[in-house]
């Protein structure tokens, strides 16, 4: 395994980190069960392979991800391996805020956390919850003081963004007056709106975490739109996506959730690989994704100009979706993720459906997208 200085932590970590949000499972009437004893023996063998940085929350696997990893960490690992969670900042007080840390620190059977994240927080977030009077900003200096987090991190999740899509990461760094030690957030091959965000940190000397290096599955199967990148190179889409991170010496840890052990070995073999992808190949990859990438602008370039629609659609997010499954061809994942539309905090907006034909929107898209139409045709395609 290959270590980095994790930028001005002080600590070294492995290049590649697990994340534990989909450990091995199984279904038993109707149900997703977590395997217990399956995922200590992953996450021991990820430690093993040198793995040691790993990442949970909260809510992952119904809850019990955190469990199940403090379980895995008995007998002498803790101590061994960096540990990080995340407080889901749900408002301004930091009495709550505590409340949340110490029912993580029970459900982990550990005294401290490594890396305590702010959880997929949005720059309007920052502003009001976390930089609320005595609020979670406050508590978390005052909880490292004392050790039990040992480095404030932030991850980052906000779709409603400013001029350019990661200008509220930009902002969030510049105001984070030395607190914030790392940042975690959502960056692939395929979607690299917070490159600047990225290099940002990592010259202000935070350590950076990306999640969803292989699309969070959405290049874990081949499909020949990906693999045709870079015909013959590469054994699968996912070895390519990690590698194009490797390569790029301003992202300390490409965090992957595993839920094999072949998954796993695989990753490793690739993170392992002393030979990175070279310049010309990374720019082959590039200019290849940008050519995918004006395709897709050909549909909807994501410019924003027909926000906000009075029916709470985001158009633009809907579009992308859409984009994966015209340009990528990878349409199982554009369909769950179009399903979490309204459920999760941070697609809090409407669906195509909701769609009351206005025609607001058409008015002010410089593209002359037909909008209406074009959502009809892609709640068709990815409502399930
Ligand atoms: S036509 Fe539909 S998508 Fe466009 S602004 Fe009106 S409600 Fe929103
Ligand atoms: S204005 Fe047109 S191109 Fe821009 S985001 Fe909206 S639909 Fe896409």
């Amino acid at each position: 395994m290959r270590y980095v200085d994790f930028g001005k932590t002080g600590v070294k970590v492995s290049r590649l980190g697990m994340g534990c949000m989909r450990l091995p499972n199984y279904e038993k009437d109707g149900k997703t069960v977590y395997d217990e004893e399956k995922s200590i023996a992953l996450i021991h063998r990820a430690m093993d392979l040198g793995i040691n940085y790993f990442d949970t929350a909260p809510f992952y696997c119904d809850k019990q991800s955190e469990i199940i990893l403090g379980k895995a960490l008995k007998g002498g690992r803790r101590e061994k391996i960096f540990l990080s969670t995340k407080n889901p900042i749900e408002n301004g007080s930091g009495d709550d805020y505590e409340k949340r840390l110490e029912t993580s620190l029970k459900k982990l059977d550990t005294s401290y956390i490594d890396f305590y994240h702010f959880w997929g927080i949005s720059l309007q977030d920052f502003v009001e919850k976390v930089k609320a009077p005595d609020g979670p900003f406050v508590r978390a200096k005052k909880l490292k003081e004392q050790g039990i987090i040992k480095h404030i991190s932030f991850s980052f999740h906000d779709s409603d963004v400013g001029e350019k899509e990661g200008d509220n990461l930009l902002e969030i760094l510049k105001m984070s007056e030395g607190v914030l030690e790392s940042l975690l957030v959502q960056y692939n091959i395929l979607d690299r709106a917070k490159e600047p965000g990225i290099v940002l940190a990592h010259e202000m000397g935070l350590g950076t975490v990306v999640m969803g290096p292989v699309g969070g599955g959405r290049l874990g199967t081949p499909t020949k739109a990906i693999l045709d990148l870079l015909p013959g190179k590469f054994v699968s889409s996912a070895e390519m996506a990690l590698r194009f991170i490797f390569a790029n010496d301003k992202i300390n840890i490409a965090l992957s959730g595993m839920s094999t052990t072949e998954q796993l070995e695989e990753n490793v073999r690739v993170a392992d690989n002393v030979t990175p992808l070279s310049a010309e190949e990374r720019r082959r990859i590039e200019t290849m994704v940008k050519e995918n990438e004006r395709l897709a602008g050909l549909y909807c370039t994501g410019c924003k100009y027909c926000m906000p629609c009075p029916a709470g659609i985001d158009i633009p997010e809907i579009f992308s979706l859409m984009n994966y499954h015209r340009v990528y061809q990878i349409t199982d994942y554009a369909k769950k993720e179009y399903a979490m539309i309204g459920k999760v905090s941070w697609k809090n907006y409407k669906d195509a459906s909701a769609c009351t034909e206005c025609g607001e929107c058409e008015k002010k898209c410089p593209q002359s997208i037909p909008v209406r139409k074009q959502l009809k045709e892609t709640h068709k395609t990815l409502a399930v």
